[in-house]
């Protein structure tokens, strides 16, 4: 695997002692926003950076509705919730996931069903999603339900594993079959095009996180993605204790949550937002380095954006060929100043959810044994 040479490299390509994974950069308006909150007191929950941010958002990605939340996971538990998810549900997702994915629906009561990737793109597999409606699932009335629980099978959450998109359009066309509502987990993929279309905008809701180490932050943040702006009004007004607007009453007409992002980090959020197409040309152009350097080391591969997409490369993977070498890889590595990880432990491997259902996960399986995030953060000269 050639580790001294890759170390050095690493180093050499970000030219600092300690490369860590991945951090966000601050090159822009960041400071001058921040300041104008706490200048004009709108540090809170209320601001002209709210509704700017989801205003570009829109335009960003080319949405009829972007709606901020305080942090990724909770775009996702609303997301689910306003896709029509109840408790009892079931939904079809992948092992291979952050926590967040889970805990999300996990807040609703319903259950995962877990299944397997695809070796191209590391996310949900519509073949293996077909093939697990097909033997184990029966329509009644138009809608789905597991045969064996009787539980019915409200959504599907894919996550772009990364920012490499799914197979969407294959995977769209299963869940129509079976009136399953596609729910995108694109937490990782703000920047990233399926077909020239943004990543979690392919469902009736999508959804994204700026955490600190996602491709763009707001410190903690997270947004819903809405084509149909009904839906995106009502998500603002749930996530907002949902209070019917008046100068001075308290009236509230649903049970609401307090999910509005701040002002100040909405404030980041712009100014963030301002270079994103700088942040992810520098991270494909990493992703291009790192693809050329590889092709010359033994027993790594690095692992690159399926065909039909334009990926964010949010976090660069290199597989492994021999699987016992991933501790070795990793010990080298974070002995010597280049931080590495593996990927997450498998959802079926941790104790919330060993019990639930799964398919045979033969990809998810071999990337967990495989991969590893090499360090990916933005490089501006
Ligand atoms: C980051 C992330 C989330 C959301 O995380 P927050 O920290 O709550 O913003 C959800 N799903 C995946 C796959 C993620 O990587």
């Amino acid at each position: 695997m050639e580790l001294k040479k890759t170390t050095d490299f690493i180093h050499d390509l970000y030219g600092t002692d300690f490369v860590p994974l991945s951090v966000p950069v601050f090159i822009g308006n960041e400071k001058k926003y921040l300041n104008e909150c706490i200048d004009t007191t709108f540090v809170s929950s209320v601001g002209k950076f709210v509704d700017r941010f989801e205003a570009d958002m829109e335009k960003y990605t080319n949405s009829s509705r972007a709606v901020v939340c305080v942090s990724g996971t909770n775009a996702l538990h609303m997301s689910l919730m306003l896709a029509g998810v109840e408790r009892g549900d079931e939904v079809l997702t992948q092992a291979l996931t952050f926590i967040a994915t889970c805990n999300a629906l996990s807040y609703i009561g319903a259950y995962p069903v877990f299944l397997d990737v695809d070796r191209d793109t590391m996310g949900l597999s519509p073949v293996a999603v077909k093939k697990w409606l097909s033997n184990n699932s029966e329509m009644k009335n138009g809608v789905c339900y597991n045969k064996r629980t009787g539980r019915r099978v409200k959504a599907c959450v894919p996550m772009h594993t990364f920012g490499h998109p799914v197979h969407l359009d294959e995977l769209i066309a299963v869940l129509k079959e079976y009136n399953i509502e596609l729910v995108e987990d694109a937490a990782e993929s703000i920047g990233s095009y399926y077909k020239g279309k943004h990543t979690g905008t392919f469902g009736r809701v999508g959804a994204i996180s700026f955490n600190g180490n996602k491709t763009i932050t707001t410190g903690g943040g997270g947004m819903m993605l809405f084509n149909d702006e009904e839906l995106g009004a009502y998500a603002k007004h749930i996530t907002t204790q949902a209070k019917i607007p008046h100068r001075w009453e308290f009236k509230h007409d649903h049970i609401g949550y307090n999910y509005r992002m701040p002002n100040i980090n909405a404030a980041l959020g712009c100014a963030q937002l301002e270079h994103i197409e700088e942040y992810v040309e520098s991270k494909r152009e990493t992703a291009k380095i790192y693809e050329d350097f590889f092709k010359n080391i033994p027993d790594v591969e690095f692992f690159t954006e399926p065909e039909n997409c334009r990926s964010n490369y949010w976090l660069n993977v290199v597989i492994l060929k021999n699987k016992d070498s991933q501790q070795e890889f990793l010990q080298y590595t974070n002995d010597n100043g280049v931080m590495t990880r593996p990927i997450w432990e498998l959802m079926t491997r941790l104790p919330m959810f060993e019990h639930c259902e799964h398919d045979e996960l033969e990809n998810t399986v071999w990337f967990a044994d495989r991969v590893v995030n090499i360090p990916s953060s933005v490089r501006i000269k």
